[in-house]
């Protein structure tokens, strides 16, 4: 018999610590780092890692994936850009606790935050579960990367409140049944809580996600169960980057002494040197011994958007009115002069929103007037003689609204993108894969980060990136026994060609549920990913094996979940 499982031979060893990466063997045994050095032992399977680097497999903590991990146990493109576990659960979406009629609530907030289409949706999630214990259950032996979730205070929202919980704020007794309900959730496996009071994020019927009804009482009640129970991570989203968030987050991190996540710490063309202030802003709070870290992402966030689906203008009021119409009378009320002027007014107020208002940096990426393609909407207003917004909206009823359009309104700015990627305060990720699918696929924001960031503009050290995506996002979500490569380990390993690697751009699959399209993301210069001692991901190619594990948290109990 052998004697590693698997052998990786002559790579460069980058074990997620930080520590300086250094030449050596990692023999793989029943699923674990069975011994790391110089080995000579026997082996089922030998790969030659000569050249390549040998990485702890990556933990892409910000996904959207609670669903499709249900029809697509790989979380594709998950593991072409290293990443071996996934965490579910975010914004305050979840797909448990769930009561008996109580789904298509959930999916009413999924369809429309996280823009999955609705078909996928009701084909793909086989329901049946009712507590947040018995949806893990339903992954368990049904996963090919690790899959971790987090409880969403929408789901437990709706489960306690019905309807209701997108209508009002909760009473006493109902905030009692909500903290039950959390407990219950941590003790079946959830990794943490997660709310939302993004202003923006609406269901798909026009009304807020539940989550944004919570009061402060609600929302410290709920977040004094992990505290309590000392246990999970608190992931939040209010909206809106500003400066007057610190102090909550600040004041919850002090009140649970829990790990706070929030969203989001980017450079912003709409507020250039927010991301400044923010980094100084957070660090008097990391002195003093409280975690508030601050969510980015290593590739700018690019919104790929038409006016038949243009949640990218949510934040003004008279565009996110007409996106709830029917797509005839849109198309009517946006060559209404009336409506057009309104549309303009809401452009021009100068009250902060995320929404950048260059139409320098806004560009036409489909269109049937090939004088327009690749332009942005400030040279195409120029061509046509007009006003930008006038330009943008005409041009698209020109087009029967097809005309499809291209921003990024985060992280264009390379000085600033290397002060943030390289903070000690600041979490990388915020893939949000599994979200926004038919407008682009970020699952590559890890090979970014190795082939743009490290390779291509020296920005950190290969071992300070393996780190961020690795051991960083372990202990702050309290995986245990991951995120390093260390005997004892689970051998969840990525290796690749440091000289290579690099993100493909995103293409059309048409492998949704009910035959919806999405986006996907190969990669170039990942060569393996391995989880749990298999290998999943092998030059290009995906095994059908199913070696991931449901990843639970630190409270528990397999008793009384
Ligand atoms: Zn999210």
């Amino acid at each position: 018999m052998a004697e590693f499982d698997l052998l990786i031979k002559g790579g460069r060893i980058v074990d997620g610590s930080g520590l300086p990466g250094y030449i050596g063997d990692v023999g793989v045994r029943d699923g674990r780092v069975a011994e790391m050095g110089v080995l000579s032992g026997s082996a089922t399977r030998t790969i030659d890692a000569g050249g390549l680097v040998v990485a702890p497999g990556f933990i892409d903590h910000h996904t959207h994936l609670d669903a499709q991990v249900l029809w697509d146990p790989y979380a594709t493109s998950a593991p072409e850009h290293g990443v071996t576990s996934v965490i579910t659960g975010n914004c305050g979406l979840a797909l448990a606790p769930v009561g008996p009629g109580g789904e298509d609530s959930l999916v009413k907030s999924f369809v429309r935050v996280e823009t999955i289409p609705r078909k996928a949706l009701e084909e793909g999630v086989p329901w049946g579960w009712r507590s947040f214990g018995e949806y893990l259950n339903a992954l368990e032996g049904k996963l090919g990367v690790n899959v971790g979730a987090q409880a969403g205070h929408i789901a437990i929202r709706h489960r306690v409140m019905g309807e209701e919980a997108v209508e009002r704020t909760a009473t006493e007794d109902e905030i009692g049944q909500m903290c039950q309900l959390l407990r219950q959730a941590m003790e079946g496996g959830a990794m943490g809580f997660s709310t939302n009071r993004n202003p923006r994020h609406l269901r798909e019927d026009g009304k807020p996600v539940a989550s944004r009804l919570a009061g402060d009482d609600e929302l410290y009640a709920l977040c004094d169960v992990l505290a309590n129970m000392n246990a999970g991570v608190i992931q939040t989203i209010l909206g809106l980057s500003c400066m007057e968030h610190l102090p909550w987050y600040d004041a919850l991190a002090r009140r649970t002494g829990r790990p706070i996540t929030w969203q989001s710490l980017q450079h912003r063309w709409a507020d250039p040197d927010l991301w400044r202030q923010q980094l100084d802003g957070i660090e008097p709070t990391f002195k003093a011994g409280y975690q508030i870290y601050g969510l980015t992402n290593t590739t700018p966030l690019i919104r790929r958007f038409s006016l038949k689906n243009a949640q990218a203008f949510d934040e003004f009021p008279t565009w996110k009115n007409l996106t709830f119409l029917p797509e005839q009378v849109r198309k009517q009320a946006y060559v209404d002069p009336e409506t057009r002027a309104k549309m303009k007014a809401d452009i021009a107020d100068p009250r902060p929103t995320n929404f950048h208002r260059r139409w320098d940096l806004v560009n036409v990426i489909k269109t049937r007037d090939e004088r327009y393609l690749g332009k942005s909407v400030a040279e195409v207003a120029a061509i046509r003689d007009q006003e930008p917004v006038d330009a943008l909206i005409d041009l698209s009823v020109e087009e029967d609204l097809e005309t499809t359009f291209q921003s990024a309104n985060t992280g264009g700015d390379p000085e600033a993108m290397g002060h943030i990627l390289r903070s000690p305060y600041v979490l990388m990720g915020q893939s949000d894969a599994g979200a926004h699918v038919q407008f682009d696929a970020n699952f590559g924001y890890s090979t970014t980060l190795l082939g743009l960031w490290v390779r291509e503009r020296g920005a950190m050290s290969l071992e300070e990136a393996i780190f961020k995506l690795s051991f960083q996002v372990a202990s702050v979500y309290d995986i245990r026994d991951r995120g390093l490569l260390r005997p004892g380990y689970a051998a969840d390993v990525t290796i690749f060609d440091p000289a290579t690697v690099k993100p493909c751009e995103p293409e059309w699959a048409e492998d949704y549920p009910a035959r919806t399209r999405r986006m996907v993301q190969r990669s170039e210069g990942l060569h393996y990913t391995i989880v749990n001692g298999h290998v999943l991901y092998d030059d290009g190619k995906l095994s059908e094996q199913l070696p991931g594990q449901v990843l639970r948290g630190s409270a528990y109990s397999p008793v009384s979940s």
